[in-house]
């Protein structure tokens, strides 16, 4: 359940800026305030899955902190949004094992590497392990194929279906109906704005992150962590083909598909989730949110570990460093799959759905 306190300081906050709206061209959230003469708490959590934390709204504030109104919006919000992302998490019980979501993200990630590591030990032994091995299938001479597939393709199930069932209760909550969740315009509209990254761009000049000086830095930041993604997603789908389809087994030569699109995937997020995670150590605390802060942390090493293990294992995998280096980068994967719908990653879903609703809202006021 969100905390009444917290649900009361953002309607608090939201009031005054209803009042003022200096910043009412800075990003989605002002004219979705606008739209609104109350707020209900549906409203708010809509309103804080809107925020992109650019922290424009912070610096160009007369009432931010030290002033006795205290408007801090980008900091309510994202404690919102931290809450959010724990209620809606499914399974609940789940949920609550996040409370403290760096923590939880790190033990989870090396629980996973460690169980990974010993299951080799015990079912291969050390001479497997430590082996040089080479040509087709020299990964499966240390895990097999299925050892691989099947726990990965579980956890990443798990993972996409309890984001899901988070998200259609999100939207239930602050929308009603699931036939506007497929609103082909709307739909289209906030594709477009996410992909765009549209609203870290300010005004043009990009956002005020991680200081009150404009910069570009997070917006071209999240992109390479998202294509870098993207193109990571298009290998392991490729190889997928090759395996099943054409019968060929990993690992595969440097210039073949799947490698090319590994290695450019995982170079773009390396690049990137180690950028953000040094703005994020530069940036400025006071219009953050401590627990957010924390899962922004955790998930970005995660992604960092998991892109170097996975470039490393392509440097070193003619070398008899690939059996634990596997092993390794399995179980950074495994970590991340578990940790994905209770950690940062859920904003992708539940920022999305705010943008579908956003461009339904400002559709309908327009009388388009
Ligand atoms: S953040 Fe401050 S300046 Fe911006 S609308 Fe709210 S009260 Fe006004
Ligand atoms: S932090 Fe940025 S995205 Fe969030 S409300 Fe303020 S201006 Fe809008």
């Amino acid at each position: 359940m969100l905390s009444p306190d917290l649900l009361a300081e953002a309607g608090r906050q939201m009031a005054i800026c209803n009042a003022c709206r200096y910043c009412e061209g800075y990003c989605a959230v002002f004219p979705a305030m606008e739209r609104r003469r109350t707020f209900t708490d549906t409203d708010l959590v809509y309103l804080a899955n809107l925020c992109f934390e650019c922290r424009d709204c912070y610096y160009a504030c007369p009432y931010a902190p030290p002033h006795q109104l205290a408007v801090n919006v980008p900091k309510v919000l994202a404690e919102l949004r931290t809450e959010t992302y724990r209620d809606y998490a499914a399974p609940r019980f789940v949920s609550r094992l996040f409370r403290r979501n760096g923590l939880a993200v790190g033990l989870i990630a090396v629980a996973a590497v460690a169980i990974v590591a010993l299951l080799v030990l015990a079912l291969r032994g050390p001479s497997v392990l430590f082996a040089t091995h080479l040509g087709e299938g020299a990964f499966y001479a240390v895990i097999p194929f299925a050892g691989m597939v099947l726990p990965a393709s579980a956890l990443l199930l798990y993972a996409l279906g309890a984001l899901l069932v988070g998200v259609v209760r999100f939207w239930r909550d602050t929308r009603g109906t699931l036939r506007e969740l497929i609103d082909a315009r709307a739909v289209v509209r906030a594709t477009r704005d996410a992909l765009g990254l549209e609203y870290l761009k300010g005004g043009g000049a990009g956002c005020t992150y991680p200081d009150a000086r404009f910069s570009h830095a997070r917006r071209r930041l999240h992109h390479l962590v998202f294509y870098g993604f993207l193109l990571d997603l298009a290998a392991t789908t490729v190889a997928a083909i090759y395996h099943h389809v054409l019968g060929w087994q990993a690992p595969y030569p440097l210039g073949s598909l799947p490698v090319v699109l590994g290695t450019v995937g995982g170079v773009l997020l390396l690049v990137g989730a180690g950028g953000l995670l040094s703005l994020k150590r530069r940036s400025d605390r006071q219009p953050a949110d401590r627990a957010m802060l924390g899962m922004d942390v955790g998930f970005l090493a995660l992604l960092f570990l998991t892109s170097l293990t996975g470039l490393l294992l392509l440097a070193l995998r003619e070398t008899p460093a690939m059996g634990t280096l596997l092993a390794v980068h399995l179980g950074t994967v495994g970590g991340l799959f578990i940790t994905l719908p209770y950690g940062k990653f859920a904003h992708v879903a539940f920022r999305y759905a705010a943008l579908v609703q956003n461009s339904i809202e400002s559709r309908r006021s327009s009388g388009a």
